[in-house]
């Protein structure tokens, strides 16, 4: 293949997993992250939806993670003042039904330990520690970008993998604006609003309470969810702010206990309410605003963003980094079939730019959909108005719309995400609902 480098900013979930694709797609790259450890020390838990547990079998790293994950076997919505149950719509065990695989959990520290740790090392070494990105250049042929403590690093293309406040997005957005970062407009600096804020909390495992099960239990501004199986046991108590926010709050150990002790009363499952959960580790509690958006510019000549940098979507359904993968499946498929197609190409790589305005198209299509999804099962459970109650009570329930959710919209929304196009899978697990696309491994190797 002809000469080109990656230069991932971020080693978080979505970097670490770009790392993993870039290996195996045998193209150059290097990772800079700011932070001077790659697992976090707080961490909530991961759902993995089927698509990316797909994935994953196509990169081997299933076998790397099947010890820490736990598929989930059934799921159900009740009232979080007197724990009635509203909705018994098996979810977990529908998608398994549909996809082959169902819904997956596991620690995020261990997550993010394992795609680390299961990196080759010849792949480790070339993701630096301590190296926060501050400034961006580029011309014709190449991108440069400047570290903090003053290291620099070309590449062939940028990939900004740096979260919700992305530098790279910021930095992007100014080239091609021709303008100073601070000059740019709000919608460019804080692209996201928060409605909710999380708290997040491992809890001790509780005697009697079903295994594999995920409960959410709903409410007027304000709802929980419980995990509960053999490796991981976690609660979520999603509330409303006062007003939607763009602005990033920072909250204290403080706010984390008033925010507890305000909800004490609400049921998490039958049997259980929030005062009866005993925290598993205390220095692990997460309180976090609940970002949301999409960004409409993902790529400018030689710079190019994924996962949240580029969309933020609501914790409660999980599908964050999911929808990360994908972004990275799109991405690289393209820019392997660019390489290859550049072989005897002397003179440099043509149609970097075609492959990310694709990419961009692409991934916009999907958008709506999966924006759509994300915030319509927040607000079912954490209700901002009385419609949001009459639905999730009574019309939910009562027409069966989770279940019709799961097969006509999350289906075709699952079923049609792409594959790793040069890697052949192994057997897939049996599935109700055909995948559209398969690997195409035969076409130009
Ligand atoms: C409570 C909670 C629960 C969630 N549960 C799920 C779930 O179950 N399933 C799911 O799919 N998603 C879930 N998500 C969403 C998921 O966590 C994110 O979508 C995912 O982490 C995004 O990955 P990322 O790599 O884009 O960003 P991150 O994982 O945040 O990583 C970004 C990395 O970039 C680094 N960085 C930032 N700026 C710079 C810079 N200038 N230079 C160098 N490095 C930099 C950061 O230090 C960080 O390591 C959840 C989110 C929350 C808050």
């Amino acid at each position: 293949m002809p000469y080109f480098r990656v230069i991932i900013i971020g080693a978080g979930l979505v970097g670490l997993t770009a790392a993993h694709i870039l290996y195996q797609a045998g193209i150059d790259f290097v990772v800079l992250e700011k932070h001077e450890t790659i697992v976090p020390t707080v961490g909530s838990v991961m759902t993995i939806w089927p698509q990316t547990s797909r994935v994953f079998q196509q990169l081997g790293r299933d076998e790397v993670l099947s010890p820490h994950l736990e598929s989930l076997q059934s799921s159900m919505v009740i009232s979080a003042e007197d724990a009635q149950q509203l909705d018994d719509a098996n979810l977990p065990g529908s998608m398994e039904k549909n996809h082959g695989w169902g819904l997956r959990i596991l620690l995020r520290t261990q997550f993010v330990g394992e795609l680390y740790n299961s990196l080759p090392s010849t792949a480790k070494s070339r993701i630096y520690l301590g190296r926060q990105v501050e400034g961006v250049s580029m011309d014709e042929t190449s991108v440069r970008v400047t570290c903090k403590d003053g290291v620099t690093e070309e590449g062939s293309l940028l990939i900004g993998a740096d979260e919700i406040r992305s530098q790279t997005r910021l930095l992007m957005e100014a080239l091609r604006q021709h303008k100073a970062p601070h000059d740019l407009d709000q919608r460019y600096q804080r692209p996201y609003m928060s409605t909710y804020r999380v708290l997040v909390s491992q809890i001790e495992r509780l005697p009697g309470a079903s295994m594999n099960v995920k409960c959410d239990s709903v409410h007027y501004g304000v709802t929980t969810q419980f995990l509960h199986s053999r490796k991981v046991s976690c609660f979520a108590i999603y509330e409303k702010l006062k007003v939607p926010s763009s602005e990033r709050c920072r909250y204290t150990e403080a706010d984390k206990l008033q925010m507890r002790q305000r909800w004490k009363h609400l049921m998490v499952m039958p049997g259980y309410s929030v005062g009866d959960l005993r925290e598993a580790n205390p220095g692990n509690v997460g309180l976090y605003d609940c970002e949301e958006g999409l960004v409409s510019k993902w790529y400018h000549k030689r710079i190019v963003l994924v996962g949240d940098a580029v969309r933020k979507l609501d914790p409660h359904t999980g599908m964050g980094y999911n929808e990360g993968v994908t972004d990275l499946v799109v991405l690289i498929n393209g820019i392997r079939h660019m390489l290859h197609a550049n072989q005897s190409n002397g003179s440099g790589i043509v149609g970097l730019e075609e492959i990310l305005s694709e990419y961009e198209r692409l991934r916009l299509s999907k958008m709506a959909m999966v924006m759509k999804v994300s915030r319509t099962f927040a607000r079912m459970a954490g209700w901002l108005s009385w419609k949001d109650m009459v639905m999730a009570k009574y019309v939910q329930p009562y027409l069966g719309l989770s279940q019709l959710c799961v097969t006509h919209i999350l289906g075709p929304m699952i079923s049609k995400s792409p594959v790793v196009d040069w890697i052949q899978e192994p057997q897939l697990p049996p599935s109700a609902i055909e995948w559209t696309y398969r690997p195409l491994s035969h076409r130009d190797d």
